[in-house]
């Protein structure tokens, strides 16, 4: 019997990241240097084959506007299952945000055992990584392992880097979860 599974993901980090350029390139293979500031919270679906028995319907949740508040409603964390933590390899002050928005995470949703929702630390547009990087590798292994992220990616919505390993990275662990 097939069963399928509805993941609900967050991805959230600063103003300007790559959020939505990620979601755009995950879910439909396009990049554009022209995203309008989506208005609120809107959501992405990615329907796809998991296993022989199993059929994920993950949504991606995006966010827009209240980025610069640093923070979200309970109503937006409800019910997460995983999130993607994102920040711009090229600006230091969203990296430094990142625990600001992981704190945020945890301290809103949490999953049915108690335990923290699984979250991926992704540092976008790596393919500007000549423009002055702020972190490098062994840093942010030490980074990742210290703040309870499950996994990091320097990746690039522009040009496809590493997008589908990091969130393939996060279903994993959501999945061997239960
Ligand atoms: P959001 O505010 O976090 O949703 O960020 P956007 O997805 O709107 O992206 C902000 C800007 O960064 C846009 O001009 C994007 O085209 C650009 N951008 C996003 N991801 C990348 C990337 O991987 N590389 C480069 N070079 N630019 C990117
Ligand atoms: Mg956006």
């Amino acid at each position: 019997m097939q069963q399928e599974r509805l993941l609900k993901v967050l991805v959230i980090g600063d103003l300007g990241v790559g959020k939505t350029s990620i979601i755009k390139r995950y879910v439909h293979q396009i990049f554009s240097h022209h995203y309008r500031a989506t208005i609120g919270v809107d959501f992405a679906l990615k329907v796809f084959n998991w296993d022989h028995q199993t059929v994920i319907r993950l949504q991606l949740w995006d966010i827009a506007g209240q980025e610069r508040y640093g923070n979200m409603t309970r109503v937006y964390y409800r019910e997460a299952v995983g999130a993607l933590v994102v920040f711009d390899m090229t600006r230091a002050s969203t990296f430094q945000a990142v625990l600001k928005w992981k704190g945020d995470l945890d301290a809103k949703v949490a999953l049915g055992n108690g335990r923290p929702v699984p979250a991926v630390l992704l540092a976008n547009k790596c393919d500007l990584q000549h423009q002055g990087l702020c972190t490098k590798g062994p840093k942010l292994e030490t980074f990742t392992r210290e703040h309870g992220f499950v996994g990091w990616y320097e990746t690039s919505a522009k040009d496809d880097t590493n997008i589908d390993a990091a969130i393939t990275c996060l279903v994993e662990n959501i999945m061997s979860r239960d």
